[in-house]
This record gives structure tokens, sequence and C-alpha cells, in this order.
């Protein structure tokens, strides 16, 4: 069995034997079959704030303290609205982690908006995109049950990158990442049943067992509590904070077969086309190619721009598999047969509803 960081901190129980990551090890492009569709999503990108508590190495995300953004009300309202006009179906939320109190100007602007945390306002927040037409998925970093609960029924879905199980120099520093908090988290989202996005990030220091370990929580999560409907498979690449270099396409593809190895049929593998050279991996077991955005920048990654909706085709027609929209919720979490209420009845009312915005949420599903 192995020990992740922090796991027995926060009592994360996932035992991960050591031949299941033997097994794994072993797993290369010849071992997964080519998927038989793409599907992608339309959304815009709010980067809600730039702060954050922690320092990792390779991100160019967060703004030290002083220096972080914080969206007003009104510039949400502006960006959701022209999402919503130009078809989308996601407003994805993007955060540092959890804002400490070294960020005292976000704290009194907070307050001054009369919020007590970040999650009080990304709440108002989700109110205002599902209002103007589009489905939150909130990616605010770790998260405890309670500031989940706190946004949870105003979410389509949420995420939050695992990365890596291993404790790495790029998490490093006096404000560390941790594994176990990050596992936690998923935790969370598999308790309060919210459909989850997760993944790993390939080259920021961890070794090939890392990546099979990190795979095999993912999976151990989703075995027990059945919410994780995306794994994405990202390289890390180079910034003016990370000089680190960036995983070959060999490595990108040994890491998507493991990927698509290790996880159920019914969930998906997800390569970033902006930042992974996707038509190269598309065979090795990708059916995913995340969001795109016809109106915003990708503000995690700046440096590279989001691929036009022409290029997604591209790349489904260079594997030459269909590609079909589909929402930020995946379609199985709203099925009448489910076991479990995935989704809340003020998001199923949205999708519902007579509408704009519900017939566009329905012709998505129709598609
Ligand atoms: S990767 Fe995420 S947690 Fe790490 S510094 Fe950037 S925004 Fe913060």
């Amino acid at each position: 069995m192995t020990e992740i960081p922090g796991a027995a901190e926060y009592g994360i129980d996932i035992p991960i034997p050591e031949t299941e990551i033997e097994d794994l090890l072993s797993v290369g492009p010849a071992d997964v079959t080519a998927p038989e569709e793409l599907s992608f999503c339309r959304n815009v990108f709010v980067p809600l704030t730039t702060a954050c508590r922690y320092t990792c190495t390779y991100c160019t995300y967060f703004d030290p303290p002083g220096q972080a953004s914080l969206q007003t009300p009104e510039q949400i309202r502006e960006t959701v609205r022209m999402g919503a006009d130009a078809g989308c179906t996601e407003a994805l939320f993007t955060f540092g982690d959890d804002p400490d109190d070294r960020y005292t100007e976000i704290h009194e602007q907070l307050a001054e908006w009369g919020h007590d945390s970040i999650h009080s306002y990304l709440r108002e927040a989700c109110e205002i995109a599902l209002d103007e037409g589009l489905l939150p998925h909130s990616n605010p970093g770790d998260q405890t049950r309670e500031q989940m609960a706190a946004v949870a029924d105003v979410n389509a879905s949420m995420g939050v990158m695992l990365e890596t199980t291993a404790d790495v120099a790029a998490h490093g520093g006096p404000r560390a990442k941790n594994p176990g908090q990050r596992l936690n988290t998923i935790r969370n989202a598999g308790e309060l049943g919210v459909p989850f996005t997760t993944g790993i990030l390939v080259g920021i220091g961890e070794d090939w067992r890392d990546r099979a370990e990190s795979l095999l929580a993912i999976r151990a999560m989703h075995e027990r509590y059945g919410h994780v409907q995306e794994v994405l498979v990202q390289p890390v690449v180079e910034n003016e904070r990370w000089r680190g270099g960036t995983p070959d396409v060999g490595t990108l593809r040994r890491a998507v077969a493991m990927a698509r190895y290790c996880l159920p049929a019914d969930v998906s593998v997800q390569v970033p086309p902006n930042l992974a050279p996707a038509r190269e991996v598309i065979d090795c077991g990708v059916d995913d190619l995340g969001g795109v955005s016809p109106v915003t920048d990708d503000y995690i990654n700046p440096d590279y721009e989001w691929p036009a909706l022409r290029q997604l085709e591209d790349i489904a027609d260079h594997a030459g598999v269909p590609l079909t929209e589909r929402l930020p919720v995946y379609e199985r979490f709203l099925a009448d047969d489910r076991e479990r209420e995935w989704v809340s009845a003020r998001v199923r009312e949205r999708i519902g509803a007579d509408d704009a915005a519900g017939q566009r949420y329905r012709a998505v599903l129709d598609d």
C-alpha cells in the first residue's frame, strides 16, 4: 500500500495496492482504443479572483497581495451576458485558492460588498450566471465540505485538479499545496453529490509511479461515489514563472493511455487543446476537448490562445470522429433513471425553463 502525503491528516482512506500501480505502469497507447467521438463545451472564463494562498512555481495565474484582482458583479454580469449571447452554456469560474489573511484588500472589498468569504461571493456570481443564462462550473481550489455545500446547488458541476499525489518541489515554499487536501475536496464533492472534474498535471516533478498512483486515487474516489465526470491529462507548459520544460509527446501519449485504461468508460479523458498537441494523443483514448470560448481568453494560461471552434473540428476530422457539444454537467447526471439526485432543483429548473437559455441547453442535450 502507498502512503499519500497529507492523506492521514484529512482521514483519506483509499488503499492503492502496489500490484495495481505495477499493472498500470505497464500500460501504453497500444493497450487502449481510440474514441468514437469527441465532445466539447462552449464556455466563458470568469477569473473571479487572482488571489491565492499558494505559490506553485509553474503558475502564472496568481497575483501577490496588493496586486490581486477581484471581479465586480457588473464585470461578471457583462461577461456572462456576452457568453449567453454568443451561444455558450457554461460560466467557468476560476480562482486562486482561498485568499489568506495577506490579501487584506480582497477581504475589505468583499466585506464592502456584504460578503465574509470568497465562497459567499462565489454564490452571488453563480446566481448572476444562472440569471443571465449560463450554467456555472466553479473551480475554486481546495474546499472544505462547508464551503462546497454553500455553493453546490448553484453549480451544474465543479472541479479541482488533483495534479499529483506526490510531494513535489513545484508545490513547495512556505505555503505548499497538499495532495491529501485535494483528495479531501474530491471526497467532499462525492459526499455532496456534485458532478466533478479533476485531473493530473504532467511534468511538475512527479515520476511515472506518481502518475499511476494519482490516476488510481481518482478512480478509487469515483468507485466510492460515482461523481467524477472527466479527468484532464494536462501537460505543464513553459511561462514566465516555469522554465522546467514541458513533457514530450511520447510522455503525454503514455499518460493519456494510462488514464483511459484505468478509468471506467463513462469517465471522459480530456486534454486541453491549447496546451497539448491534441491531434497526436486522441488515439490514446481522449474523448473530450474541454471548454472552448468564443468570448474570453484562457486566463489560467494567457500565453496560450484557445483554439477556435474550427480548430476543434479539424482535430475531430483528423481523428475521423464526430465532434459533439455537451453541457458543463455530463448528460448521465441528468438522466431520469439515476439513483441519486446529482443536480439541484435550481439548476434542473434552469435547464428545463421555457426561455432562450433553457432552449439553448436542451438543444445541446438533443445534439
Ligand atoms: S496552481 Fe492554483 S493553487 Fe497553485 S498558485 Fe496557481 S492558482 Fe494557486
